[in-house]
Order: structure tokens, then C-alpha cells, then sequence
């Protein structure tokens, strides 16, 4: 007997990608299920640091340029949206941002990715690289060791935290269906549908999206399709609250809505081990009292580790790996949440990748693409 399938599509993965998609399916109409795995699941969505980020996005896939341009746009809507409809505020600020720079050679270098990214974009792309004089008339909290910055009026931040829960209650109360304990352990295709298998029963589905970040490796295999994505750790110090302090966003160090401050950067390429190291707090700690020396009388709170989700060109993947089933990753869950809202899940209720995101797919991992492409 054909199976009957419980929904048309059934998101796995409810980090910020699946939710983001999951929301955006329920909005297009679209019967979902939003397959989770339990509370101690990896989620980069709870670890992250909650720039809303544009500027240098696309050095390594230039269509990612425009798309993160775009994202950038839309988050305005998404964050309206999100008030309106669940009465959370997720903290939305676009007042732009700045890449600082410690050394003269780490400015040569960003003034050159900048360089590229703006010279494939097809729009006007506006940024300005600035010195260290220039950088303190726009952060005057910025110490006088740094050499300088990129900076882009298009960046911006939110509260990462509120986003994840404003976007699941906002599932939730589209009508979708959330399934938290419910960790895929196996996919098979059956006729035109799918069955999964999972920790809290089986579900059916006329399509899937596999939006498991890291767990999408494993989901893969299921389908005997190798998905690229590896974790990259990320460390994170959180500070007392201060008064707000910063007229910009800065990718190493941003405030939040509630005053704490966040100070990364790192990327540690250590498998799944998720715990903090003292080597690199420390330099964490060091580089921001030389980005901002007033620091040196602020007290660090806590701190913690988390997974980035990262393809080899850092960029996303939007792609449908098998009839039916579509492939969603990327690294910038937060910056990327409007699209994922109001355009991806708008291709994955039609059910196909349009013709210009085509760039996006997984296949130009594979050895031998561009000669095959060409
Ligand atoms: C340190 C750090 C800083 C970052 N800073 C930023 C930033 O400033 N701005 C920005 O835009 N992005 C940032 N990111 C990236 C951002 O956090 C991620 O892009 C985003 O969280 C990815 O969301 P995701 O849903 O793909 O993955 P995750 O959050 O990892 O969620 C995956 C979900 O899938 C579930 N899952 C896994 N396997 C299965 C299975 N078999 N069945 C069912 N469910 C499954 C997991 O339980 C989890 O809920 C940062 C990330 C890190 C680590």
C-alpha cells in the first residue's frame, strides 16, 4: 500500500537554519514538521555571536556577495515581523560595523579582499578602508596600537538568543508542528515520499530539508550523498554589563542589547571538542585590550565554545541533493535569517533551487566541477 504522508515537508535540523525555513514553509502555506534532537544536541545557534554581517561576505563564491547584501536588507522585515507577530524584540541594529586591524600587513590584506568583493559585485559596493586616526573618530574607544579597519555602512547586529525563540514561536504559532526529541536516525525514499526514522517515532514526508548543520554529514550518508561541512571552534568571553558604549558594530568585540560585551575571534579546527582552552582566551583577552584598552578595568563573566559550520569556500549551500530532498547549510545562520525566511523556504515550498542560486550547490565541491560546468 503507498505510504500517506504525514506532512508535505519535513525540516530536519531546528537550529536558526531549519526554524528560519521552517518558518518561512508555514508562511508559504506549506503543511511542516520541524524534526529536533534534544537538549543536548551541538547547536551553533545557541553559541554564536550575533553579528549581523555583510561587508567582505563572497571573496571565495562571488554570488554569495549580492546574497549577503540581500540578507542584509530583508533583516529590517524580519525583525518587524517578528515583533508584530510574536512580540519579540530580537534587538535588530544596522548602524555598520568595522573589521579592525592590528597590523599594517593585516590592513594591506583586508584592503584587498575588500577590493575583490567589490569588484565582482554587480551593484555598487560601498566601504571604506580607514587608518588609525579616521577608525578613532568612528569608535573612539578603539586603542592607538590598532592600524586600521575596514568599515561598511551595511553591517549591523541582533540578539541571537531572542531570534532562535521568536522564530520557533513564531513556527508554532503559524500552525507547524515541532518535534524537539526527535533526532533523525534514518531516511529512506519509498516511492514519492520520504520516511524517517527518528528517536520519537517515524514520520512521512513528500520532501525533506536537511538543515542539521553538522548533523547533515550523518544525514548524508543516509542518502549516500557527502555532504562538506566540518566544525570550526569558535571561542567567546563575556563581560560584565556596561552602559552602551560603541557608536559601531566591531567584528571582534560587540555589545549586546542587555550591555555585556562579547569578545571573540577565534577558529580552531578541533573536531567536536567543545571545551574552552586558557591559550586562547588569553589571546582572545590580549587582542581586545589592544583593540579597546579601556577593557583592561572590565571583568570577564563566563565564556564558552562553539561549532561553526563550516563549507571548505565558508559559504552556503542551497541545493536539492536528491528528488525531493534539499540541502541547506551555511555559516552565517544569523546573518542570513531573513533570506532563509522569505526567499529559500519560498524555493523549497516550489520545489526547485532557482536557476541563479545554482552556484550554491553542493557540486562545486566535486573534483573536476568547472571543467564539467565549462
Ligand atoms: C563562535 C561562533 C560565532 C558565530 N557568529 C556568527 C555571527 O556573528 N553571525 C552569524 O550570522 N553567524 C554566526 N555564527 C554561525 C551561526 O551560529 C550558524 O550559522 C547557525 O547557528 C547555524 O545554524 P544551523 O541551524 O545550521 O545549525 P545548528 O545551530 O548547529 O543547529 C543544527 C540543529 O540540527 C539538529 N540536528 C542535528 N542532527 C540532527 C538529526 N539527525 N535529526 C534532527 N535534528 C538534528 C541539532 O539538534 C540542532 O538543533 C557563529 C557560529 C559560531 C560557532
Amino acid at each position: 500500500m503507498p505510504m500517506q504522508p504525514e506532512c508535505d515537508v519535513a525540516v530536519i535540523g531546528g537550529g536558526l537554519v531549519g526554524v528560519a525555513i521552517a518558518c518561512g514553509l508555514r508562511l508559504a502555506g506549506v503543511n511542516t514538521v520541524l524534526l529536533d534532537e534534544g537538549d543536548a544536541a551541538i547547536r551553533a545557534s545557541r553559541g554564536n555571536f550575533g553579528l549581523v554581517w555583510v561587508q567582505g561576505k563572497g571573496d571565495l563564491l562571488a554570488p554569495y556577495t549580492p546574497w549577503a547584501r540581500e540578507a542584509g536588507r530583508v533583516w529590517p522585515e524580519l525583525a518587524r515581523w517578528l515583533k508584530e507577530f510574536t512580540g519579540l524584540d530580537v534587538g535588530l541594529e544596522q548602524p555598520g560595523g568595522v573589521f579592525l586591524c592590528m597590523t599594517e600587513d593585516d590592513l594591506a590584506a583586508r584592503a584587498a579582499q575588500m577590493a575583490r568583493v567589490a569588484e565582482q559585485s554587480a551593484e555598487p559596493y560601498e566601504y571604506e578602508m580607514v587608518d588609525s586616526r579616521r577608525l578613532r573618530e568612528l569608535v573612539p574607544q578603539v586603542g592607538p596600537k590598532v592600524a586600521g579597519a575596514s568599515y561598511s555602512a551595511y553591517d549591523g547586529q541582533a540578539n541571537p538568543i531572542r531570534l532562535f525563540r521568536a522564530l520557533h514561536r513564531a513556527f508554532v504559532q503559524l500552525g507547524g508542528r515541532y518535534a524537539p526529541n526527535a533526532g533523525v536516525t534514518a531516511i529512506e525514499r519509498r516511492s514519492s515520499a520520504y520516511r524517517l526514522k527518528t528517536a520519537d517515532g517515524e514520520w512521512t514526508a513528500n520532501r525533506i530539508v536537511l538543515a542539521s548543520g553538522l548533523g547533515n554529514v550523518g544525514l548524508g550518508e543516509q542518502l549516500g550523498i557527502s555532504i562538506p561541512v566540518k566544525p570550526m571552534r569558535g571561542q567567546i568571553m563575556v563581560t560584565e554589563r556596561l552602559p552602551q558604549l560603541f557608536p559601531l558594530v566591531m567584528e571582534q568585540i560587540r555589545q549586546t542589547d542587555d550591555g555585556t560585551l562579547l569578545i571573540g575571534t577565534s577558529w580552531e579546527d578541533v573536531g567536536f571538542d567543545l571545551s574552552t582552552s586558557y591559550g586562547t582566551t588569553r589571546r582572545i583577552a590580549r587582542n581586545a585590550l589592544d583593540f579597546v584598552p579601556m577593557l583592561r578595568s572590565v571583568s570577564v563573566v563566563r565564556s564558552w565554545a562553539a561549532l561553526r559550520i563550516l563549507t571548505p569556500d565558508a559559504s552556503p549551500i542551497y541545493d536539492e541533493i536528491a528528488p525531493g530532498a534539499f540541502l541547506v547549510t551555511c555559516h552565517s545562520g544569523v546573518s542570513l535569517a531573513g533570506n532563509h525566511v522569505f526567499a529559500t523556504a519560498r524555493w523549497i515550498a516550489d520545489g526547485r533551487i532557482p536557476q541563479n542560486m545554482r552556484a550554491f550547490s553542493r557540486a562545486r565541491f566535486e573534483p573536476n566541477h568547472q571543467e564539467r560546468v565549462a
